[in-house]
């Protein structure tokens, strides 16, 4: 393999000596018969510059070549790319991480070969990158120490003298531009190195070679530069700070022949660096293609074109990169995580005052009950389902108007728009009063209630809440108190002040509709010997037996009241005197009949009865009237009766 190379290269060289032997036959116009292949090279120094540095080169191969005319054409980026899509070149040859983006735009044949520069006529096969400071910068030591400095340095697009640098950097951690606290591009490696050695800047960044280059000519003092993160590279002249990159690559276009391509190959190896073409291109000669691998992983890393966008991100770059769009991505998540949380949370505060409220509710002794704005149960509490004798499966989602609320006492149905309840509901405002709850069993009691609106904290008004109260003891106390109140106890009937009451209540009736009513005085005759007789317990018997037959007498809407002692009264309705005159002495003759056992004896009385119309618009005139009725029948004997109405008394008067 290397002999046929050697060989290959031998006669190569063989062939060039018979060419540069007889220049006039290369000149001869049988060259103008080569097959013409355009050499596109990217102008790295400017176009005149790069093409004084090609140019012998071109002209090399073209004493070289037998079958092959080059051209020259030196070109920019943008240029050369479309030159090389469109055509227009045969071989090219860029900086390698251009060649990576070239590579890209179309399918190429590969590296044929790879530039060997010279560095003060040393061959230099690979390009490394130093990090620089000043030796007295005790503050600078590792790569680490290069976050947040100043940084100087000749071009971004250097291989040597950035990009190189920039990769170990970010295999460190630290990503330029970002974490220096600035970047100077000062265009040459010599002013990098005069920034730094001045304090312009912290850290330098110069191609491998250049330090030792200016240490040799004496433009920098001997240890006056450290290197930062030295990396050791057998065989490899000068100290770096960065892994190894293959210098520029010469590729082929796919459309030449093979034969051409293995032309230009071989006459590009076979450039010694002695060779005048070589000298005056200031290179060391052309190599076998170099590994381009490491130069495309530094590209991926650093982001350079065309890994631009490439797809292994990490996070961090996410981040600096498209926080805006991270944030604003993000945003719509934390909203939701954030009510998520909000809810939790409020569900766990409804949790615990349904707890509270549900502890209240059963604590307390009150019925309590809510029902919606339709009256529908939506909870109720021990007390009430007891008092009403219902379970709560019963009660809830049912109207609580047609449930337990549907009749009064007294049995007549309840309507809806007489409930209390419903009036909160329809208007929110709060009820109380006293009403009539039914039990399951039909039975009933009444209740002393309180109806409140129930609102949403935003006013809105969604219901009501219903306190109540078992009120049956307190009715049945105060019924007895009116009773005791009212009523003669020896007698059972109304004492004079509720008798004397009812005949007023009465009067306003009879004035309101005009009915007739009658009013008897009545007066046990000689009741004293009763008493003088067979004692005052006897005289008591025969009080409670006369009031018996007279209770007894009556009709439901009669009246009859105990006036004092042995006096009594009758309130007739709806009856005109005569009338009265035919019942009181139906009741004269049935108490004069009247047996009243006493202590094994029987013991009787008789009664006098005044009877008169009822005056409404008078009573004590009717009142005085009777009297004087029943002062008639004293007179007349007792055990009568006497009629007294009012125009006889005008008329007697
Ligand atoms: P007259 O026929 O004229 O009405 O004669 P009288 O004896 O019935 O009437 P008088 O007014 O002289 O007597 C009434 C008596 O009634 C006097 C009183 O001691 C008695 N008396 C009043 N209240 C009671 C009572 O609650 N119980 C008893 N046992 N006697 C009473
Ligand atoms: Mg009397
Ligand atoms: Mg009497």
């Amino acid at each position: 393999m290397l002999s046929r190379a050697r060989l290959t290269r031998l006669c190569v060289l063989f062939a060039a000596a018979c060419l540069l032997a007889v220049p006039t036959q290369a000149a001869s116009p049988a060259a103008d018969d080569r097959k013409p292949l355009s050499f596109g090279v990217f102008a790295f120094l400017g176009v005149e510059k790069t093409r004084a540095k090609y140019q012998p080169l071109v002209d090399y191969l073209n004493q070289t070549l037998k079958q092959e005319r080059v051209i020259l054409k030196v070109l920019g980026i943008d240029d050369l790319e479309n030159a090389i899509t469109g055509g227009a070149l045969d071989i090219v040859t860029t900086n390698p991480t251009h060649f990576l983006v070239v590579r890209k735009l179309m399918p190429m044949t590969g590296v044929i070969a790879t530039l060997v520069p010279s560095e003060a006529g040393q061959a230099m096969h690979q390009l490394g990158g130093a990090i620089i400071a000043r030796t007295d910068r005790g503050d600078i030591r590792s790569l680490a120490d290069v976050r947040g400095k100043i940084i100087a340095a000749p071009s971004a697009s250097h291989m040597g003298g950035y990009r190189a640098q920039a990769y170990e950097l970010f295999r460190a951690g630290i990503r330029l531009p970002g974490d220096a606290a600035r970047i100077d591009f000062l265009g040459e490696h010599q002013a990098v190195v005069r920034a730094v050695l001045a304090g312009r800047a912290d850290v330098g960044f110069v191609r491998s070679g250049i330090v030792e280059m200016m240490q040799q000519d004496g433009s920098l003092p001997a240890e006056e530069i450290k290197l930062i993160g030295p990396w050791f590279h057998p065989g490899y002249p000068y100290r770096s700070s960065t892994r190894l990159y293959p210098e520029w690559p010469v590729f082929a276009l796919p459309h030449v022949d093979e034969h051409s391509v293995r032309h230009i190959a071989a006459a590009l190896f076979a450039l010694e660096s002695d060779h005048p073409a070589a000298r005056a291109a200031g290179i060391h000669g052309y190599t076998v293609p170099a590994d381009y691998l490491p130069v495309e992983e530094l590209s991926r890393a650093l982001r350079l074109p065309p890994f631009e966008q490439a797809p292994d991100f990490t996070l961090r770059d996410i981040w600096e990169k498209w926080q805006v769009f991270v944030i604003l991505g993000l945003l719509p998540g934390l909203l939701v995580a954030s009510l998520a949380v909000a809810l939790l949370l409020a569900l766990r505060r409804i949790r615990c005052e349904k707890a509270r409220s549900d502890g209240l509710l059963a604590g307390i002794g009150e019925g309590v009950y809510g029902c919606d704005l339709q009256g529908n149960c939506i909870f109720i509490n021990p007390a009430a389902l007891q008092m009403l004798g219902l379970p709560e499966a019963a009660v809830l989602g049912k109207n609580q108007h047609l449930l337990f609320h549907h009749h009064k006492p007294d049995g007549t149905p309840n309507p809806e728009t007489a409930c209390p309840i419903h009036q909160t509901l329809r208007d929110g405002t709060i009820q109380r009063g006293e009403e009539w709850f039914s039990r399951a069993d039909g039975s009933g009691f009444p209740v002393d209630l309180v109806a409140t609106p129930m609102h949403l904290k935003n006013g809105l008004r969604v219901g009501a809440v219903v306190a109540f109260q078992d009120i049956s003891q307190r009715k049945a106390a105060e019924q007895e108190l009116l009773q005791l109140a009212t009523t003669d106890t020896l007698t059972g009937l109304a004492n004079r002040r509720h008798f004397l009451a009812q005949i007023a209540q009465e009067a306003e009736r009879i004035l309101r509709f005009a009915r007739p009513a009658a009013l008897l005085m009545l007066d046990l005759d000689h009741f004293k010997r009763v008493n003088d007789q067979h004692g005052h317990a006897a005289g008591d018997a025969v009080l409670k037996a006369f009031a018996q037959e007279v209770t007894e007498s009556l009709r439901k809407t009669d009246r009859a009241g105990r006036l004092g002692g042995e006096e009594f009264a009758i309130l007739l309705p709806e009856t005109h005197p005569d009338a009265a005159q035919a019942f009181a002495e139906r009741l004269r003759l049935s108490v004069e009949a009247l047996p009243i056992p006493f202590e094994g004896m029987t013991l009787g009385i008789t009664v006098s009865i005044g009877v008169t119309n009822v005056s409404p618009e008078d009573i004590e005139s009717t009142l005085r009237r009777g009297d004087r009725a029943l002062y008639l029948a004293k007179e007349g004997g007792r055990n009568r009766v006497e009629l007294l109405i009012q125009e006889q008394e005008s008329s007697g008067a």
